[in-house]
């Protein structure tokens, strides 16, 4: 399966601070430590630089179709599915991602790979979202890699170790999902103790990251463990072997003594050692599941083939795709939207991505950690995007968002005629440019060239009219006619503008809102290059 070539698009963009939650939660059975998927901070990564060199390489491919065709399709289903996502989820967040403006309308970008909105709520939840699992995986994956990449550099090895349960169908998923979180702090973690310090010693174990998995089959739920353990040095198939003997016996001691039935000895623990350049996809797998298909969201939509060669094993994002799927019988469908739910409320709280005490701060020794949030990756917006067109709340809720797929039909619009195509394709709603749909704020203040020239020519005109303004002729705010011009009316000859009325002002307040958003990202990209000094120092990596 060949990964999206897009997908390191995803996680370029300014790092601004975010306010939202961590998505993701502590475990039942584990309080955070060094392993948190991220914190608050602002320096560069090396995820962040690699994705600002495929920013470039994107740039510049704009054109080149198969590529964005492919980031496009993804998109696309992505989006589909939390369309269905929104009919059934129980999660208020995630039913207003990329839904719900968050101040008075949504702005329309483009640029870079693509197109979409910024100004709408982002939920973050990798578990449940379409969206934002994707925006998230992504960025995982290539932090990952380069994590891989750098221990192995350094002399390291890693091999890829996964933990299952054994499960039946009458057993509710709340309940493995606790009984996993357990067995786990008992033979791996908090509550190991010290032969399990010893055999991470023998071992040459440094540390692990552990994601969190689930499938649905004919036995019922199954959540998995996939362990990336790090170790000092390679390890042969044989040492893999002895190893996987030693975890097994723990493993199944502590599942036993959780209360679980004893894991299958032949499934139960699993581990898979890198062979030349494995490593790099292992770190992948680790973050998206299923060697690249099921992090293809919405893949069952278009390719029932995938899930066939799986045994019937579903991933929830499957199982949420097959709620919609009208060849399927309505009790089919309904139970799918049960599972769906059993799996919203026992996913709660589940870490994703979990990292044992310290295997950061050791890879921090030899390249740049990703110190990125769920919540911060998922509301990044392509550093090369540009506003084309403010969607103002009214037109949102009254126009767009209530007729299935104009959401996403003003994003391709833009996509392949820019804002013409915008500007057209809203014409066709019987909706009008200046009015129900603005332009952006005009000048663009991230051109240094441009806003220069701006200003010249700025200061002449003020030159040239102070005089001339008389004190009773100055207008009150001369600016809403200016930022959204109406070119089909006639002049007439009016010398003096009417004041604003109330549409203009929430016109205005629009403007305002882009102009500040706008502004403030180009003092980033600005301090980001250097041409400010840092309001504070920033932390050394
Ligand atoms: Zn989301």
């Amino acid at each position: 399966m060949i990964d999206p070539p897009g997908d390191r698009v995803e996680t370029r963009g300014t790092k601004s601070p975010q306010t939202h939650p961590e998505a993701v939660g502590a475990s039942p059975s584990e309080t955070p430590a060094a392993g948190r998927l991220g914190s608050t901070g602002g320096s560069t990564t090396r995820a962040g630089q690699q994705g600002c060199g495929g920013g470039a390489a994107s740039k510049k491919g704009f054109g080149s179709k198969p590529r964005d065709e492919w980031r496009a399709e993804l998109r696309d289903e992505a989006w589909r599915l939390q369309d269905v996502l929104r009919e059934i989820t129980r999660d208020k967040a995630a039913r207003d991602c990329n839904h719900a403006p968050v101040s008075g309308g949504a702005t329309l970008v483009a640029g870079g790979g693509g197109a979409r909105y910024t100004g709408l709520a982002t939920c973050g939840k990798i578990h449940l979202c379409p969206v934002c699992s994707g925006r998230i995986r992504s960025a995982r994956a290539v932090e990952m890699e380069a994590y891989v990449e750098a221990w192995e550099r350094a002399g390291g090895g890693v091999v890829l170790a996964t933990f299952t349960l054994r499960h039946y169908q009458r057993h509710g998923l709340q309940d493995l999902v606790k009984l996993q979180h357990a067995a786990w702090s008992r033979a791996f973690g908090a509550k190991a103790g010290k032969m399990w310090v010893r055999l991470k010693d023998e071992f040459g174990i440094v540390g692990y990251a552990r994601a969190w998995e689930v499938t649905h089959g004919a036995n019922g739920w199954h959540p998995h463990w996939h362990v990336l353990v790090f170790v000092a040095d390679p390890w042969s198939e044989e040492r893999a072997e002895e190893f996987r003997m030693a975890a097994y016996a723990r493993w199944a001691a502590a599942v036993a003594k959780e209360g679980g039935y004893l894991p299958s000895e032949k499934r139960g623990v699993r581990i898979d050692v890198p062979n030349g350049d494995d490593s790099v996809a292992m770190a992948r797998y680790l973050v998206k599941a299923d060697k690249g298909v099921s992090w293809r969201l919405g893949s069952e939509l278009t390719r029932a083939d995938a899930k066939r060669g799986r045994n019937g094993r579903r991933t929830p994002f499957e199982i949420l795709g097959d709620t919609a799927d009208e060849s399927r019988t309505e009790a089919q469908r309904a139970a799918d939207v049960r599972l769906w739910h059993e799996y919203e409320s026992a996913s709660h709280g589940v870490r994703a991505l979990w990292w044992s005490t310290k295997i950061r701060d050791e890879l921090a020794k030899l390249t740049e950690v990703d110190e990125r949030t769920d919540a911060e990756i998922a509301a990044e917006v392509d550093e090369d995007a540009v506003p084309i067109a403010v969607v103002p709340s009214a037109t949102w809720y009254g126009h767009i968002v209530t007729v299935p797929g104009r959401k996403l039909a003003l994003v391709q619009a833009a996509e392949r005629n820019g804002q013409a195509g915008v500007r057209w394709l809203i014409k066709q709603w019987g909706l009008q440019w200046g009015r129900d749909v603005l332009p952006p704020p005009t000048v663009d203040y991230v051109d240094d060239e441009e806003a220069e020239r701006d200003r010249e020519q700025r200061a002449r005109l003020d030159a040239r009219e102070r005089p001339a303004v008389r004190p009773e002729a100055r207008l009150p705010v001369g600016r809403a006619t200016e930022v959204a011009p109406e070119p089909e009316r006639p002049s007439q000859g009016v010398l003096v503008p009417e004041p604003p009325h109330v549409a203009d002002l929430d016109v205005l307040a629009a403007m305002c809102r882009a102009n500040r958003a706008r502004a403030e990202a180009g003092i980033a990209r600005l301090r980001e290059r250097g041409l400010l000094a840092p309001v504070a120092a920033e932390p050394k990596a």
